[in-house]
């Protein structure tokens, strides 16, 4: 038990202390590397359909001024750091929204469909943002390989192998706690814009009282 309490405590000194206040072993700098990494994948990945931006310039205006006003709202972390851009996935099948570490987030055509409000739409992509924003990706991974990058940093090996695992961070599903985070964090945003958060909040209730609907609404 004492080997394991002090290999644990080595974890914690080795990782930092991140901005949102959680320890981890990688840099914002390494989210927005992943993140980037990811989105590559993603576009070589026939399996996503991105909107054109060009062609549905209209749409893409919408979404953007509503990730604006969060961004502008003074209580993203890392407004400056990650790159906080959207895409539309073409698939009415999926009512589902996603997002990479660094800030890239995508929104399929089924969910749009399936909303019913702007506030709606704009309380998924705050949500999104918050899991970008709380780091929540690199918390778990830090959880998933936290001991082989500890054994890779005592060897004085390159840990960059991890970020690199983009395919299995796309696996790595969210705690019910950082759910729970990014709902409260996307409601805190909206206050501090036009939006009317509350309507937001009944949807997330609704959400949440509704078993199908949060087995059906992934994000
Ligand atoms: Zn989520």
């Amino acid at each position: 038990m004492k080997q394991v309490c002090f290999i644990f405590f080595i974890i914690i000194m080795a990782s930092c202390k991140s901005k949102d206040g959680d320890y981890t072993f990688f840099s914002e700098s390494d989210d927005a590397k992943m993140g980037a990494a990811m989105h590559q994948q993603i576009l070589n990945d026939s399996k996503f359909n991105i909107l054109d931006t060009a062609k549905y310039k209209t749409a893409y205006q919408k979404l953007y001024s509503m990730r604006d006003a969060i961004l502008n709202s003074g209580k993203i972390l890392h407004k400056d750091e990650f790159e906080w851009n959207l895409y539309i996935v073409k698939d009415d099948s999926v009512n589902n929204a996603f997002c990479t570490p660094g800030g890239y987030i995508y929104v399929y055509t089924g969910l749009i469909k399936f909303l019913q409000t702007e506030e709606e739409l704009a309380g998924v992509i705050g949500h999104e943002m918050a899991h970008a924003d709380m780091r929540h990706s690199t918390d778990q991974m830090t959880k998933a390989y936290g001991l082989k990058v500890l054994i890779a940093l005592i060897a004085g090996e390159d840990y960059s192998q991890y970020l690199e695992a983009g395919e299995s961070l796309l696996q790595l599903s969210f705690s019910r706690s950082d759910e729970k985070e990014a709902d409260l964090k996307s409601v805190s945003y909206l206050c501090e814009t036009d939006y009317n958060a509350s309507a937001f909040a009944q949807f997330f209730k609704r959400i949440q009282e509704t078993e199908q609907d949060s087995r059906m609404l992934q994000f």
